[in-house]
């Protein structure tokens, strides 16, 4: 049986976020440590999980921020059509 339970939630700010891999970390009961990535958290996903073990935390966070935090150039096809009208 597989159920995603979660052994906790905890939020973004309470995690130690390592620069370098770009991922952040969360103590775990078992002496590892729960592990997210900024990429994660940029797609949308909100499970950090341990690699020593089975638990699960629900990562709280403002999606929007994060999402909204990538440059996103504007398509040079809109600046096209502004030309043209
Ligand atoms: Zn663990």
């Amino acid at each position: 049986m597989k159920m995603s339970v979660f052994h906790d939630e905890v939020e973004i700010e309470d995690f130690e976020y390592d620069e370098d891999t770009e991922t952040f970390h969360f103590p775990c009961p078992c002496g590892d440590r729960f592990a997210i990535t900024k990429e994660d958290l940029e797609n949308g996903e909100e499970v950090a999980t341990c690699p020593s073990c089975s638990l699960i935390v629900r990562v709280i966070y403002d999606k929007e921020l994060f999402v909204s935090g990538e440059v996103v150039e504007a398509p040079s096809e809109s600046r096209l059509e502004l030309l043209q009208s």
